[in-house]
C-alpha cells in the first residue's frame, strides 16, 4: 500500500473500477481534470461505484485537498488506454467553474504541483519532461482533458516540480572581481613584475580592465596588479542576479522543512520550517524572499511552490479521514433465504446498489444486527448489506438464486440454525412438490388405464 504523504483524503476505490498489481514499471505521470466542480472526497466516492470501469490514483479536490483512491502499486483506469495505464500515476483535478478553458483553483494548482514532485521524486522519475514523463490525457487519447487551462501549464507544472526537487536556480557566472571590491595583495609584485612594498592590509579596486586591477586607498592611487595576485577581503555588493519585485506581506507555511538558498551561488543558507513572512518574489515568480533578506539586498529566498496556505498547511498535518468501516461478524452456520423484493445497500454511502430478489445466503451480519451480508461481499471487503429483516424465514429455495454477485453460486450448507420446524405442504417448495407428485400420479393412472384397454382388447 503505497500513496503520498500529501494525500488528506483516503476514498479507495471499488475493486471492479481498478485492476490489482501493474503489468508495467511505473514510468510517468498523467494530468486529468473533473469536469467539475469537486472535493476529493466526492470524486473518490464516484470511483466506488460497483462497475463505474473508471479511477484514478490521485484527485485533487477545489481546496486543494488531496485524495487517494487506488494505491500506486495498482493499476487505476484512467487514460482511456491499457498500456498507458499500466506505466502511470494519474491524477484528477478539480475545476474552479465549468466551460470555457476548464480553470483550477490556485489552492488546486499548487497541491497538484506538490503531489507531482512528490510522486516523481519517491518513484525515481527524474527530472520532469512535459510529453515525457509528466503526460496529460489529451496527449493519450482523443478527448478535451484536461482542458486548455491545465494543458497551457504543463510546463510550468513541471518547471515548479523540478524546482522542488531540484532546488536552486543555475548559477550566473560572475567575474572573479570587481570595481569597488576590498582586495589583499598576495604577492607583492606590480602588473608588470615590479616588487612593490604594502603599507596598508587592504585596498578598493578603482578600476578594472581584464586581469589589470588598480588600487586606491583612501582615494589615492597605490599600484595596478594582476587579479591573480589580489584575494577578496570585502565583495562590493554585486548587481543582483535576481530581480526582485514587491508582494502584499504573505504569511506562508513550511510543510517539513525547506532551503533558504542563496541564489548568487546556489548554496543552502539554512534550513527553514513552520512559518514563512515574504515580501518580495523573483520576477520568474519561483521565489520569494523576507522584508530583512530585502533590506540587507541579500538574494537570499525560499522556492515559493514549495510554501503551503495556513489551510493548505493546516490539512496536511490533520490524521488521514479514513472512511468509516462497518463491523461484522460471522454467523455460523450460514443460512440461506428466499427475498421477496429489497435492495443491497452500499452501507458507507447509504446508495442502492442493486434490487434484490429470490435467494440470499449470508454469512456475516454487521455488528448492530441490522444487516447481513454474502461472502462473496465478505471477501471482496465491500461494505454491502441487505436489511436482516427484509428476509424471509424459508430456507428451501424454489427460485433460482441471486446474490450479489453473479460469480458466488456455491453448495450452500443448510438448514441454518434457525430453522423453524418445517410443516409438510407448508412451504412454496413442498407446494411445487405436491404438484409434481400430482401429475406424476395422473400418469401412472393414465398408463394404467391405458393397460387396462389393451387386456381388454
Ligand atoms: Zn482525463
Amino acid at each position: 500500500m503505497a500513496h503520498s504523504s500529501l494525500a488528506s483524503v483516503y476514498v479507495p476505490a471499488d475493486p471492479s473500477n481498478f485492476t490489482y498489481g501493474r503489468t508495467k514499471p511505473i514510468r510517468c505521470i498523467t494530468i486529468h481534470h473533473m469536469a467539475g466542480v469537486m472535493t476529493a472526497a466526492a470524486c473518490g466516492g464516484i470511483f466506488q461505484r460497483v462497475g463505474r470501469n473508471g479511477s484514478s490514483h490521485y484527485g485533487i479536490g477545489v481546496n486543494g485537498e488531496i485524495g487517494v483512491y487506488v494505491e500506486e502499486e495498482n493499476t487505476a483506469w484512467t487514460n482511456s488506454n491499457w498500456d498507458s495505464n499500466c506505466e502511470s500515476i494519474t491524477i484528477e483535478t478539480s475545476n474552479s467553474s465549468t466551460g470555457g478553458d476548464w480553470p483550477v483553483s490556485d489552492a488546486s494548482y499548487n497541491s497538484l504541483i506538490r503531489l507531482v514532485a512528490d510522486i516523481a521524486k519517491r518513484r525515481g522519475l527524474g527530472k520532469l519532461i512535459p510529453g515525457d514523463n509528466l503526460t496529460w490525457h489529451s496527449l493519450i487519447a482523443s478527448t478535451y482533458c484536461p482542458g486548455d487551462y491545465l494543458r497551457a501549464r504543463i510546463s510550468d507544472i513541471a518547471d515548479k516540480a523540478n524546482a522542488i526537487n531540484y532546488p536552486g536556480p543555475t548559477p550566473t557566472p560572475t567575474s572573479d572581481f570587481m570595481v569597488g571590491d576590498e582586495v589583499r595583495p598576495i604577492n607583492l609584485v606590480d602588473y608588470n613584475g615590479t616588487p612593490l612594498v604594502s603599507y596598508h592590509d587592504s585596498y578598493i579596486i578603482s578600476s578594472l580592465s581584464g586581469d589589470r586591477a588598480v588600487l586606491t586607498t583612501s582615494g589615492v592611487v597605490w599600484a595596478a596588479l594582476n587579479t591573480n595576485n589580489l584575494e577578496m577581503v570585502n565583495p562590493a555588493p554585486r548587481p543582483s542576479s535576481v530581480e526582485w519585485k514587491d508582494v502584499p506581506t504573505t504569511i506562508a507555511y513550511i510543510n517539513g522543512e525547506t532551503s533558504l538558498i542563496n541564489l548568487d551561488d546556489e548554496s543552502v543558507v539554512k534550513k527553514l520550517s513552520g512559518e514563512f513572512i515574504y515580501v518580495q518574489e523573483s520576477k520568474d515568480g519561483n521565489y520569494v524572499r523576507t522584508s530583512y533578506s530585502r533590506e540587507h539586498n541579500q538574494n537570499y529566498g525560499v522556492t515559493k511552490s514549495a510554501l503551503l496556505t495556513k489551510e493548505e498547511y493546516d490539512n496536511l498535518n490533520k490524521p488521514v479521514i479514513e472512511v468509516p468501516v462497518i463491523e461484522w461478524k460471522d454467523v455460523e452456520p450460514t443460512t440461506k433465504h428466499i427475498i421477496k423484493t429489497t435492495n443491497l445497500i452500499n452501507l458507507e454511502t447509504n446508495e442502492v446498489v442493486k434490487e434484490l430478489n429470490g435467494n440470499f445466503t449470508y454469512v456475516q451480519v454487521s455488528a448492530d444486527g441490522k444487516y447481513a451480508r454474502t461472502e462473496y461481499s465478505k471477501n471482496k471487503g465491500l461494505p454491502y448489506g441487505v436489511l436482516l429483516e427484509a428476509l424471509d424465514d424459508n430456507l428451501e429455495p424454489s427460485e433460482p438464486s441471486s446474490g450479489d454477485t453473479t460469480e458466488d453460486p456455491k453448495p450452500t450448507p443448510f438448514p441454518g440454525k434457525n430453522t423453524e420446524p418445517q410443516i409438510p405442504g407448508s412451504s412454496n417448495s413442498e407446494s411445487s412438490e405436491s404438484i409434481l407428485k400430482q401429475i406424476l400420479e395422473a400418469i401412472t393412472a393414465f398408463f394404467t388405464w391405458i393397460q387396462s384397454i389393451f387386456k381388454k382388447g
